[in-house]
């Protein structure tokens, strides 16, 4: 078994709703047990702000599953939300990141973990240490410690 992270976010169609139900989704997969889930958020986008605040969250996940065939099962829960692949950093009903599985690293064509943005993300971090205040992120060192470089003011509890 492994623990694993995952970031939720969705800015489109009730956005809540879909977080919400992704997460249920995510615990019942095959050999999978939810053990923690974060508080909502609500953020301001990256990139285009022409476009809705998002919901974000994470939760700490033990799974049997490799992490190739967790990304290929996530992928499927948010076609399942009407995602579709538009702009770069566009508005989407539903996107699942795998942020950290162990202490593993992964580099290949379809997956990359720690997930790459995962440290300059407040939407990500500060859920994160929610759950875990001390987790160290393979490669770029202490959450705490990545956070106190950001700005946090474009994240709000809800
Ligand atoms: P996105 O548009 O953010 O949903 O990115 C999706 C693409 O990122 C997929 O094609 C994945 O293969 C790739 N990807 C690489 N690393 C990760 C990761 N840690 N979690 C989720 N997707 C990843």
């Amino acid at each position: 078994m492994n623990v694993v992270y995952l970031g939720l976010g969705s800015n489109l169609d009730g956005p809540e709703n879909h977080v919400k139900t992704a997460i249920k989704e995510v615990s019942q997969l095959n050999q999978t047990r939810l053990l923690e889930c974060s508080s909502f958020y609500k953020t301001t986008p990256v990139g285009p702000q022409d476009q809705p605040d998002f919901i974000n969250c994470v939760v700490k996940l033990e799974t049997g599953l490799s992490a190739h065939i967790l990304l290929s099962e996530l992928q499927k829960i948010e076609r399942q939300h009407g995602r579709e692949r538009g702009r770069h950093w566009g508005p989407r009903t539903l996107d699942l990141d795998i942020l950290l599985y162990g202490e593993m690293t992964i580099k290949d064509d379809k997956l990359t973990i720690p997930h790459p943005e995962m440290a300059n993300r407040e939407f990500v971090l500060v859920p994160l240490m929610e759950i875990d205040a001390d987790i160290l992120i393979p490669g770029c060192g202490m959450a705490s410690n990545l956070i106190s470089r950001l700005d946090n003011h474009s994240i709000n509890r809800i």
